[in-house]
């Protein structure tokens, strides 16, 4: 094992940050949103560590039927529904709640035979334009969906496009929109994400649906994950493999694009974007080593990373090196390789070790 890169996964933290979810929003049923393998943590880890939350969301069908071969009992709802009467029939056959978006669904719908009954949520578009019904059609869809017996409508959704900027005058006109929509029509209500949870109340309704903020990352930008009391849950860790002490003036790396200031100690670490480590992580991206926080120095290779040692002389090749974790915040990382948490949790490659704690 010489280079191996270890995803670490707290589970502890992660049903602590559930709880976290439950203080922000009391009033409310949580739907957990565990798509993409559980934000890149291992979804089948992730959905039994959450045995308190109400609901599971993904994003497709195939995730919702892995998730019910597995044995998963609860309800898992389907955020971007089903397409063919194909995948109506599974939904059904599996007990999975659909989001309807689409009038092409509604048509599907409408030839599903009598026998095969299904759940569904209504989703409007409030303002993100991506997926929903327009609101002047709100009626309608409605009306097409209480004249098809086999159908239960649970109630309706619509997801917010800049919840992460509390200053986005755009978060309280889609309220609005929402609220104006739905006036009248029967069913539950589920608006809020992450960043509706921490910061707007009035967006809790009957179902909140956080999914970054139970993986311990920020969903506001240019906050931090310990302002909102949350744990980081995935550390992702590889080891020093080499450490060598180069001339000042040397450059460091494919197209040497940092110089030694001087005589210095350059650590390399075991992992790249070949383990998913961002390639665009700049020159001075954190990485902690023995309990330092050194500068990331050169390009990101597809297996390795250098290290100025200047703080941390003594650290010599097999320590442990975190890349984020709880001693680097996976925002910090996101911020300065110019993404999101959620892609680097998502992106991280085969190559990568999950263990599972806690
Ligand atoms: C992914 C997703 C969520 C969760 O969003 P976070 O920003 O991760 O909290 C909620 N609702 C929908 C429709 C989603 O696709």
């Amino acid at each position: 094992m010489s280079r191996r890169a270890i995803a670490r996964i707290n589970l502890a933290a992660l049903r602590h940050n559930l709880q976290r979810v439950r203080d922000y929003a009391p009033e409310s049923k949580v739907m957990a949103a565990i798509k993409a393998e559980g934000y890149g943590h291992g979804v089948l880890q992730v959905a039994n560590a959450l045995h308190d939350a109400d609901a599971l969301a993904v994003a497709s069908m195939e995730e919702a039927v892995q998730l019910r071969f597995a044995g998963e009992q609860r309800p898992i709802v389907v955020l971007a529904g089903f397409q063919g009467i194909d995948e109506a029939r599974q939904a059904s056959d599996q007990r999975l709640q659909v989001v309807i978006h689409d009038d092409s669904q509604l048509e599907s719908l409408g030839e599903l035979e009598k026998a095969f009954k299904l759940a569904v949520w209504i989703k409007v578009d409030t303002g993100m334009h991506r997926l929903g019904f327009a609101v002047d059609s709100v009626e309608s869809v409605a009306g097409r969906i209480s004249a098809m017996p086999n159908l239960e409508l649970i109630g309706w959704m619509t997801h917010f496009a800049c919840a992460d900027n509390p200053e986005d005058a755009l978060t309280q006109r889609q309220l609005d929109c929402f609220t104006a929509a739905v006036q009248g029509q029967a069913g539950l209500h589920s608006i809020a994400n992450s960043a509706g949870i921490v910061t707007r109340p009035d967006s809790h309704a009957d179902w909140v649906r956080p999914g970054i903020m139970l993986y311990g990352s920020s969903p506001i930008i240019d906050r931090w994950p310990d302002e909102f009391d949350l744990q980081p849950v995935m550390s992702l860790e590889s080891i020093l493999i080499s450490v060598h002490n180069i001339k000042a003036g040397e450059g460091i790396g494919y197209g040497q694009t940092w110089a030694c200031p001087e005589d210095m100690p350059v650590g390399v670490v075991g992992i790249g974007y070949g383990d998913g480590y961002p390639r665009h992580a700049p020159n001075g991206t954190p990485v902690w080593i023995n309990h330092t926080e050194v500068p990331l120095v050169g390009r990101v290779s597809m297996d390795m990373i250098c290290v100025d040692l200047r703080e941390c002389p003594q650290a010599k090749a097999g320590d442990v090196a975190e890349l984020w974790g709880s001693n680097v915040p996976v925002d910090r990382v996101a911020r300065m390789a110019g993404t999101i948490s959620y892609e680097l949790f998502c992106r991280l490659t085969s190559r990568v070790e999950f263990k599972y704690e806690g």
